[in-house]
């Protein structure tokens, strides 16, 4: 995934003002380094120790959620729950089709079939207009994906959800921190996932938590997550499990990083408000989240004027020093989720779409670099 790049530290700080500005890289200038030597020196590197604990504790309080369960990285943070939901072959979850593909694959995963539906113009999120007519007898799930940091519209995919009787599982992996409504999102559903890779507001190298408040599911969640082995009787299995344990070294480096939560928030937060300022004359439309959302602005994304061309863009960019990265494809246009259905405003963000860098430790220097880059470069194509 192009995630991979961009979590590379390329340009150290203090080297040649020529650098590559990289569209993401994590802070680990905490106790990151303090936690994992305690790791390795008391030996309990592995999926038992006393950080997993506190570092679920972290995300819980953080969330509001009533439990946070750790696993070892996103995608099985949503595996997980929707295996644990029941999930299975005969059943549909209705999934935007602009999203990150493991939210399409692990519904797959599960034998279930995912079932594509549009997104809004405006904040790029699912359309619950669209949710509600892709309803059928089989429709079990609905799964709403909080994309770059924006929320989707929790209040009415809730009322459809509630209506018609189904599961809400919330793809939260880019929204840790935002905000709707004074509510954290991943709370809203039956259970929300957040994922803890490099280029995420909280890194843990790879990781991932499903946070729910329903005690039920919840101890469901942990016993699945480790083989299936009952959680009072060593070696006894009771059901279908997995190894999808997180190990202490990456809590670790976890709860270092969610003791800085608040103040990487408040970082990535006054860079989107520059860019958003800087850029106002530019004939670019910024993601806009809904009223009452606090996004946590997990990658600035804008939407390119029609007709640019993106790939040029960017070459210039990084020629500049300026490292940017598109948006996904729609899943409906991969080989193995293809289908001739049009989604049109899916298709659009997805053609025009560009994110700015956005980690924590940006100076202001950098930011003017990015956007005078940006500047340079629509105005080399006469969109200045
Ligand atoms: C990052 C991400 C995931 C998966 O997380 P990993 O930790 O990379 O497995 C899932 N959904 C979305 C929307 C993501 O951005």
């Amino acid at each position: 995934m192009s995630g991979l790049v961009d979590a590379v530290p390329n340009g150290r700080p203090g080297s040649a003002a020529r650098s590559l500005i990289p569209v993401y890289r994590p802070d680990l200038s905490g106790n990151e380094r303090a936690y994992v030597l305690d790791c390795v020196d008391s030996s309990w590197i592995s999926s038992i120790g006393a950080y997993i604990g506190r570092f679920e504790a972290a995300i819980a309080g953080a969330t509001g959620a009533r439990h946070a369960v750790a696993v070892c990285n996103g995608t099985v943070a949503l595996h997980l729950p929707l295996h644990c939901l029941g999930l299975g072959p005969g059943d549909e979850v209705i999934v935007p089709s602009f999203t990150y593909i493991a939210s399409v694959n692990t519904i797959a995963q599960t034998g279930a079939t995912p079932v594509f539906a549009e997104s809004r113009a405006g904040d790029w999120m699912l359309d619950p207009e669209d949710v509600e007519r892709r309803i059928t007898p089989r429709t079990k799930a609905i799964m709403p994906v909080h994309l770059f940091g924006a929320a989707c519209d929790m209040p009415a995919l809730m009322e459809i959800a509630r209506r018609r009787g189904l599961r809400v599982l919330e793809d939260a992996a880019e929204a840790l921190g935002t905000t709707l409504g004074g509510r954290q999102v991943g709370t809203f559903g039956d259970a929300g996932s957040f994922s803890f890779f490099g280029n995420k507001t909280v890194t843990t190298g790879e990781g991932g938590m499903v946070v729910t408040d329903d005690d039920e599911l919840a101890a469901r969640l942990r016993q699945v997550k480790g083989q299936g082995q009952s959680l009072t009787r060593r070696y006894w299995h009771e059901v279908l499990g997995f190894n999808y344990r997180m190990t202490n070294i990456c809590a670790a480096i976890g709860l270092a990083q969610a003791e800085r939560l608040p103040a990487i928030l408040a970082a990535k937060r006054r860079f989107a408000r520059f860019y958003r300022q800087a850029l106002a004359d530019l004939p670019v439309s910024f993601q806009q989240p809904l009223p009452g959302v606090d996004s946590a602005d997990w990658l600035v994304s804008l939407l390119l004027p029609p007709g640019t061309d993106r790939e040029r863009l960017m070459a210039e960019m990084s020629e500049a020093g300026v490292e940017t990265r598109p948006v996904f494809y729609p899943a409906h246009h991969m080989p193995m989720y293809r289908s001739d259905e049009r989604f049109p405003i899916a298709e659009d963000i997805a053609a025009r779409g560009l994110s700015l860098p956005s980690f924590p430790a940006l100076t202001d220097d950098e930011l003017d670099r990015v956007q005078h880059a940006l500047r340079a470069a629509l105005q080399a194509q006469g969109k200045g």
